[in-house]
């Protein structure tokens, strides 16, 4: 199964993902993980996206695309990924599906997990305070949210208009939101 994990930064995407992967051993490709690694090992692409990110703007289509585009035989391999920040633009969510369908897969199910705006902003001042990441910062925290706001809402009547959209509240408990979760992948069907 194929699985994208939606919404705006901060919802608890990550989280979400990690249990899945424990729990089903599905792949976790996140877009943020994997240009987070490139800019620690200090690669040229690393370089290139470092500016972008700091800022809390989006990072081109073309080279995300091209880093989910690398890992998917890796998905299959585990029965699935769990696409976590990916896809954020139109764009990319048509690339994902033309590469999907190239390799006769699809994506099965798209679980937005809807959080309101505060209370993300209080979720990501905490993070700041404990992780320290820079892009957490309250003002770019704001143009991300606008990044999401303007380039990946779009994409909500995208996936509805093909039936593959289940909505989650985000807001409870960790361990609530996964039943959540967990009862929305139990009537995808096979
Ligand atoms: P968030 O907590 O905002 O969901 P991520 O770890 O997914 O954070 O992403 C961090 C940053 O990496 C984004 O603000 C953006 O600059 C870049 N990025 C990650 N995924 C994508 C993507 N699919 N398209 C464009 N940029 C991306």
């Amino acid at each position: 199964m194929n699985l994208i994990l939606f919404g705006p930064p901060g919802a608890g995407k990550g989280t979400q993902a990690k249990r899945l992967v424990a729990e089903r051993g599905m792949l976790q490709l996140s877009t943020g993980d994997m240009l987070r690694a490139a800019r620690t090992s200090g690669t040229e692409l690393g370089q290139r996206v470092a500016g972008v990110m700091d800022r809390g703007e989006l990072v081109s289509d073309e080279i995300v695309i091209a880093l989910i585009e690398e890992r998917l035989p890796e998905t299959e391999a585990a029965g699935g990924a769990i696409f976590d920040g990916f896809p954020r633009t139109l764009a990319q969510a048509e690339a994902l599906d033309r590469l999907l369908k190239g390799r006769g897969k699809r994506i099965d199910s798209v679980i937005r997990l809807r959080v309101d705006n505060d209370a993300l902003l209080d979720r990501i001042t905490k993070r700041f305070e404990d992780e320290g990441r820079a892009d957490d910062n309250p003002e770019t925290f704001k143009t991300r949210l606008a990044a999401y706001e303007a380039q990946t809402a779009p994409l909500i009547p995208y996936y509805q208009s093909q039936g593959r959209l289940h909505e989650v509240d985000g807001m409870g408990r960790v361990d609530q939101v996964a039943a959540d979760i967990d009862r929305a992948l139990d009537r995808v069907p096979a």
